[in-house]
């Protein structure tokens, strides 16, 4: 199964034989996007038009097969960037079609989620999944990965990671911001400053289902920054950064706990680019230690957008007897996490 994901700024193409992973090859326009301080759709959909082919080629030789051996296409129709997402679109109908070869339309999100399956190791469901990227905050209930996936909660305004670019660029950090941010909270002190936690009460979790918000947090540090820039009294960035980290990571963390709680759930596994964040996983694995939840984290490569996740869910979907997708589908930016594969025929 050969998996193409282009929802984002990642050009993503993975090999995978059944829960083998067999390769997965990524071109990031990432760099490009770097000067403007966040991605630029229209870049985006230019550098996948260019990357393609020669991700696809990379990630053949890497699996060591040809084209021949390929059984099945794979590919995100959404959500993501409309224009991207087109770019990976087109080319796997035109991979399916010239192959004479099944193709599975999935969604991103739920590509998220099998990335796990390519761990090797055996996972269990149900699970209670936290996506987080510069795209995405997503809380999920995952009961069976091919037929049973709820949102629990997604952010109502900035995703976690667009969240910590926006902070970097306040505190005049380069993009993007997630890593320049740990760097600089390495040596701050996360409690100097009581930033708020949007939307983390129990009376919220309640309300609002899972729902995340930043803003208020973007809000809070920015004032804070143009307070002291005022007054001209010494700004600590490490302390701001370190201050604003730690009240992510606890709304984040807090929340993915409070759903396992009242789901029964004592599995949780974390995705996204944000994973990357060690302070992040450090603090979920300490408090779920303590409420008795498993943490599931992948690799990186797995956790940030790739191809291979994409084939997985595609692999697992056969496996599971699910027919192939018909052509009739575009991109689908805004598909709903309960829709694992779009145009099926039955
Ligand atoms: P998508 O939302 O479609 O998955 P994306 O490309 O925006 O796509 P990723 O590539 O998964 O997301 O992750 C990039 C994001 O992760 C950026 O916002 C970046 O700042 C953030 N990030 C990376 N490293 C860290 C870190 N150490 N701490 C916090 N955030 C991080
Ligand atoms: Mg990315
Ligand atoms: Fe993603």
């Amino acid at each position: 199964m050969l998996g193409i994901e282009t929802s984002c700024d990642e050009t993503g193409i993975g090999i995978v034989r059944g829960r083998t992973l067999l390769s997965n090859t990524i071109a990031s326009s990432m760099d490009e996007h770097a000067r403007y301080g966040g991605v630029v759709p229209e870049v985006a959909a230019r550098a996948h038009l260019e990357a393609l082919q020669p991700t696809i080629e990379a990630a053949l030789a890497e699996a060591q097969v040809t084209l021949a051996d390929i059984d099945a296409v794979a590919v995100t129709s959404g959500p993501g960037l409309a224009g991207a997402l087109m770019v990976g679109v087109g080319a796997a109908k035109a991979l399916a079609v010239s192959l004479d070869k099944p193709l599975y339309a999935v969604n991103h999100l739920v590509g998220h989620i099998a990335a796990d399956i390519l761990t090797g190791e055996e996972v269990e469901y149900p699970t209670v999944a936290l996506l987080v990227s510069g795209g995405h905050t997503s809380l999920l209930l995952v009961r069976d990965l091919v037929s049973d996936v709820e949102l629990l909660g997604e952010t109502m305004d900035d995703a976690a990671g667009e969240a910590f670019d926006k902070i970097a660029r306040i505190l005049g950090l380069p993009y993007p911001g997630g890593p320049e941010i740990d760097r600089a909270a390495a040596t701050g002190d996360p409690n100097a400053i009581r930033f708020p936690r949007g939307m983390s009460r129990a009376s919220d979790m309640a309300e609002h289902r899972y729902d995340f918000s930043f803003s208020g947090l973007k809000t809070a540090v920015a004032r804070f920054v143009e307070q002291h820039e005022a007054t001209g009294e010494t700004l600590s960035v490490p302390d701001v950064a370190a201050s604003f980290r730690e009240a992510v990571v606890d709304v984040l963390v807090t929340k993915a706990l409070d759903a396992c709680a009242r789901h029964g759930v004592p599995r949780l596994l974390l995705g996204g680019g944000v994973i990357a964040n060690k302070r992040l996983r450090d603090v979920a694995l300490e408090r779920a230690e303590a409420a008795g939840v498993a943490v599931r984290i992948p690799p990186l490569s797995l956790c940030t957008d790739n191809g291979a996740m994409i084939a997985a869910l595609a692999s697992e979907l056969i496996m599971s007897g699910h027919p192939a997708s018909t052509l009739a589908f575009g991109a689908d930016s805004t598909l709903p996490v309960t829709t694992i594969q779009v145009a099926t025929s039955s």
